[in-house]
């Protein structure tokens, strides 16, 4: 065999398992193949300038590469069971949290020291909002920050490189049973194992599919997540925000009983555009230093949509419709709510007179133009209970960014060990459907390096 263990993705899921292996098995042969690009070499090459569009990169830097999707993420680490997974049906709550915190742990030791953890716990804010009918989701939050975190990932970096085999540029193809092993193809070269972690995020859903499909393994797909970026003056949240960095809470509408939940919320953030295989889509980002914050929050609202049979393909559903605002909009739309309220379209000229001025630089549009009526409503709603506990959230110049998309892999089957049917094969982080987030992703990493180790 090449290696002991191959890792199969550079994201949180494959750097933590690495992490963990490192530390319990020092001896372990470990190859870890990225199709991205290794951290330094990152860069995206959109400046709003000379590029102003995706130019469809071989490798996307924002998705791929060390650190993942989580690279230039706002380095939010939610320890909860509550959002971000269900990492804890598979083993269990308690460890769940347990693992959360010990990546917590290596996160502050490695460059995090100085980033405060907020948390939900004892927090009177629970009581107005359920005044208001809105839920407070519990959690503990460690705010990194685009930059801490990129030199949280810089220094686990340096602690593995020279230990496993990083390949990068090197995607996976295919992934075949051997005698006591597997064997994993890249374009060229075949390399074998013992155990196999596959840990390959959104951006490897479509790979994730074939290698189910190949191995006979069963996954299912039936959600996705959509609604709007919304961004507002940063002080209108501020009692929030300060207490709890990022608080989710969640609406249950009137009119259709739906649940409309707030999201990655960034105070004094920026509003940022994402690109997944070229569908171009609207997300949040916001800084620990302060000198590149801004007077605004943002947070997406999203309204979560459950497909029953016989319609499988849901990702397909949120791309379509984020590929209707790309086609009125050449990319992001950008509306007042003042303007969505009407029913007429934001232009250039409201928006720069509006008291928000937008972090994004977007379309203006109309938005119920592309989203579909019973979400909109939603959002509608969700904005006006939100404006009970955060007056001013309903105000005309609240900007409104669409769409936000939320896209789901597919969950995979996987026992308690995150192992699928086969011995020695686990798929762990986002690309299992079990994760949505950096710290359960990471936990499951923790996970499977000590499953592993436990039999070497
Ligand atoms: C802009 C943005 C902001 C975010 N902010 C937050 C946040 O603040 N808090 C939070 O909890 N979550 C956040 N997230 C989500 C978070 O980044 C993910 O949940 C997390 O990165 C998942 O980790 P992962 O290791 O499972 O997958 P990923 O991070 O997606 O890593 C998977 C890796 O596998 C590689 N890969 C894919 N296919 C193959 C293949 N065939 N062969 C080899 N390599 C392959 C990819 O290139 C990628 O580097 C954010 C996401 C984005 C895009």
């Amino acid at each position: 065999m090449d290696y002991d263990v191959i890792i199969i993705g550079a994201g949180p899921g494959g750097i933590y398992s690495a992490y963990e292996l490192k530390k319990l098995c020092p001896s372990l042969r470990v190859g870890v193949f990225e199709a991205g690009q290794e951290l330094e070499k990152r860069h995206c090459p959109i400046d709003g300038d000379r590029i102003k569009n995706c130019i469809g990169c071989k490798s996307c830097s924002i998705m791929s590469g060390f650190g993942g999707a989580g690279a230039f993420s706002d380095g939010k680490y939610n320890i909860t069971n509550d959002f971000g997974g269900t990492l804890y049906e598979h083993i269990g709550r308690d460890k769940a949290i347990e693992l959360m915190e010990y990546v917590d742990s290596i996160n502050v030791e490695n460059g995090g020291k100085g980033c405060k953890l907020y948390s939900t716990a004892g927090t009177g804010l629970k009581k107005v909002c359920m005044q208001n009918k809105l839920k407070l989701l519990e959690a503990s939050v460690r705010h990194l920050g685009t930059d801490i975190n990129y030199i949280v990932l810089e220094k686990l970096y340096d602690d593995l490189k020279d230990w496993a085999d990083f390949h990068f540029m090197t995607a996976v193809r295919d992934i075949k049973v051997i005698d006591g092993g597997y064997s994993v193809a890249t374009e060229g070269k075949e390399y074998t194992c013992r155990q196999c972690i596959i840990s390959v995020g959104r951006s490897g859903s479509k790979w994730m599919e074939s290698v189910c499909e190949d191995l006979n393994i069963s996954a299912k797909s039936n959600r996705v997540d959509l609604g709007v970026r919304v961004e507002l003056p940063a002080v209108i949240f501020s009692h929030l925000t300060d207490e709890l960095y990022e608080s989710k809470i969640v609406y249950r509408t009137e009119k259709f009983e739906d649940n409309v939940r707030t999201f990655c919320m960034n105070p004094h953030g920026i509003v940022v555009t994402e690109n997944t295989n070229g569908i171009i889509t609207v997300n949040g980002h916001s800084y620990e230093s302060k000198d590149k914050q801004t007077e605004n929050t943002n947070f997406a609202l999203l309204v979560a949509k459950h497909f029953s049979e016989p319609f499988k393909d849901s990702n397909g559903y949120g791309e379509s419709i984020a590929r209707l605002s790309n086609m009125l909009g050449g990319g992001v739309i950008v509306q007042r709510f003042g303007d969505l309220m009407r029913g007429r379209r934001s232009n250039e000229k409201r928006i720069a007179e509006g008291t928000v001025h937008p972090t994004l630089n977007a379309t203006p549009g109309d938005l119920s133009l592309v989203l579909p009526k019973r979400i909109l409503d939603g959002i509608m709603e969700m904005i006006h209970a939100l404006d009970k506990i955060a007056p001013g959230t309903a105000n005309d110049d609240t900007l409104l960014y669409g769409v936000e998309v939320k896209f789901y892999n597919m969950e995979v089957k996987v026992d308690e060990n995150l192992e699928t049917e086969y011995p020695g094969l686990y798929i762990i982080g986002d690309g299992s459907g079990v994760t949505h987030s950096l710290s359960h992703a990471s936990a499951s990493g923790v996970f499977v390096a000590r499953r592993i180790a436990s039999g070497e």
